[in-house]
């Protein structure tokens, strides 16, 4: 933290993926109703941890999102949830993977790490651990909905007649049609922020892929893979298929090049065609320099994000190439 006042700003994304149009709007709305919970915290001089947390719960309570209720489910029809949030000014950590029972996951990564030594809890663990910090445990089924059954119902059919490769390894040989065109949805949400005080944040959740084998646990909630801050270099949340992310560390690899000069809007593009270019992988970035320069980037055919500043707000789907 140094002693000049920063100008606010606050980016959320919610998921990059070939978006359908029908569901466009919803993807809008959720985006711009957590740019407004988050950017409230900063107008009011509040931190860009609190922003970020603010943003990811309304994202995770919009059942639009891969996030919280509203999850995909696991092959064996249930939702299990990894977050993590970072603190970039005092470097400290919170996360949590592969929890059942807890409706506001990043809420509990929040609490790991302001109430705890360690950085990172799984499981029953994590629930344990919530649950005697205040958070209440929930029955698994409230975060399943109808439409996520019907989707792995389908998801199995395909994998069943061979059509589909849910075992992605997201390697250049993979032939799968996810790697070709990263048509499978990739709605998980995300935030990072700087505030007044000059600190950055960032925020990711998600439910992980459709149909994932019970305890796989994602790039999403993996410091420096999905998410990661340091005032001393950049704040950064991803999106997209969590194998080939985690094996290339490329959160820390963006915020990396942001400490060595590169600016943001750069070193996002740079960070998603070297995850292109090295493994076949499809996602995308929101990636935030501590001068309050972004960029954005993604392989994808969409991404919902957005951008609040002091001058306004402004949402979209930019779409590849733009
Ligand atoms: N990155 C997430 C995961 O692999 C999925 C997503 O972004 O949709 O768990």
């Amino acid at each position: 933290m140094d002693e000049r006042q920063h100008l606010p700003i606050l980016l959320v994304h919610g998921g990059a993926w070939a978006i359908p149009e029908e569901a466009k709007a919803a993807h809008e709305a959720g985006v711009r109703a957590a740019l407004e919970a988050g950017y409230a915290v900063l107008e009011r001089g509040g931190m860009a941890l609190d922003a970020v947390e603010a943003a990811v719960t309304v994202l995770e309570d919009d059942p639009t999102f891969d996030a919280g209720r509203g999850s995909f489910l696991t092959s064996d029809g249930r939702v299990q949830l990894d977050a993590l949030l970072m603190d970039g000014g005092r470097m400290k950590a919170g996360g949590v993977a592969c929890v059942e029972r807890l409706r506001n996951p990043i809420q509990a990564a929040r609490l790991v790490l302001e109430q705890s030594p360690h950085v990172y809890f799984v499981g029953a663990g994590a629930e344990e651990f919530a649950r005697s910090h205040g958070m209440k445990l929930i029955d698994n089924s409230e975060l399943v909905l109808e439409r996520e059954r019907e989707r792995l119902a389908q998801a199995q059919q395909r994998a069943a007649a061979g059509l589909a490769d849910d075992t992605f390894s997201g390697e250049p040989d993979d032939k799968s049609p996810e790697t070709a065109v990263g048509m499978l949805s990739h709605d998980t949400v995300g935030a990072v922020a700087l505030d007044a005080a000059g600190n950055l944040a960032a925020a990711t959740s998600t439910g992980g892929t459709l149909n994932k084998t019970p305890g796989r646990v994602g790039d999403s909630s993996l410091i420096g893979c999905g998410c990661y801050a340091d005032n001393l270099a950049a704040a950064v949340s991803l999106t997209g298929w969590g194998e080939p992310i985690m094996k290339l560390v490329l959160g820390k690899w963006a915020t990396d090049r942001v400490a060595a000069g590169t600016a943001p809007e750069m070193a996002a593009q740079e960070a998603i065609e070297y995850l292109y270019n090295r493994l076949g992988g499809h996602g995308g970035m929101i990636l935030l320099g501590p001068d309050g320069r972004f960029g954005l980037a993604h392989n994808t055919p969409a991404m919902a994000w957005g951008v609040a500043t002091p001058a306004g707000m402004r949402t979209g789907m930019r779409v590849e190439g733009c």
